[in-house]
């Protein structure tokens, strides 16, 4: 079974993936953390956000998820494990630039479709999160949601986040960088952020994670 969950950024999908993927014993894809591995590369090659720089810098970019055997995805750039370092507002500020191009959404939605797949197969389920896994990465899933929540809502979590770990930033740079992230996902021309025509909405504004997982749990139910 094939579960895509799509949205704007901060309005829950991770989490609510990852509870969703502890309850029901599937695997979680964050495709996002792929994007955000290939945005470390190019900043570690100092490459602009071009077409040209990708051709360039993508042949010899090794991205790989692994699965630990308890389960939490791990994402590699070139063997070095960068789960936590993919999370940093400098990555955050450049991965909506990269994920426009055309070669690096290829790549990444290929990879995308052969990790579903295989890990559909030794578990039963997998659940990804991301922009287009609807859409783009699995158009025929079993159950697609989309997920909205008001754009404060989305910046106070991610800010809490970024304060949780550390991180010093501005709730009006947070925001900011939602907001920028959220306007070049929506209108690039491949794959932008759109729910499909077959998702379920859910919107997480006033909701608790629990509220959320168990949403998407019993609609899991209703289709097995
Ligand atoms: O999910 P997360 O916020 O970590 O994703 C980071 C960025 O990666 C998004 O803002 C978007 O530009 C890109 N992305 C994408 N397609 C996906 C997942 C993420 O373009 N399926």
């Amino acid at each position: 079974m094939i579960i895509t969950i799509d949205g704007p950024a901060g309005s829950g999908k991770s989490t609510t993936a990852q509870g969703v993927a502890e309850r029901l014993q599937f695997v979680y894809l964050d495709t996002g953390a792929m994007y955000r591995a290939v945005a470390l590369g190019f900043l570690r090659a100092d490459a602009e956000p071009t077409t040209d720089a990708a051709d360039r810098v993508l042949p010899s970019l090794d991205v790989e998820v692994r699965y630990p055997s308890d389960g939490q995805m791990q994402v590699f750039l070139d063997e070095e494990e960068v789960s936590q370092k993919i999370r940093t507002p400098e990555v955050g500020s450049v991965v909506s630039q990269i994920s426009t191009l055309r070669p690096v959404r290829e790549r990444m939605v290929q990879e995308q479709r052969r990790i579903g797949f295989e890990q559909e197969q030794h578990h039963g389920g997998v659940i990804l999160d991301g922009r287009d896994t609807g859409t783009v990465v699995f158009p025929e899933a079993d159950l697609k949601v989309f997920m909205v929540a008001d754009v404060e809502e989305r910046a106070q979590r991610r800010y809490r986040e970024y304060s949780q770990e550390g991180k010093s930033i501005s709730l009006e740079e947070v925001r900011q960088e939602i907001r920028d992230r959220d306007e070049r996902d929506r209108n690039r021309d491949i794959a932008p952020l759109r729910r499909a025509d077959d998702a379920i909405t859910l919107d997480t504004t006033e909701k608790t994670i629990d509220e959320q997982v168990a949403f998407v749990v019993d609609r899991v139910k209703a289709r097995q």
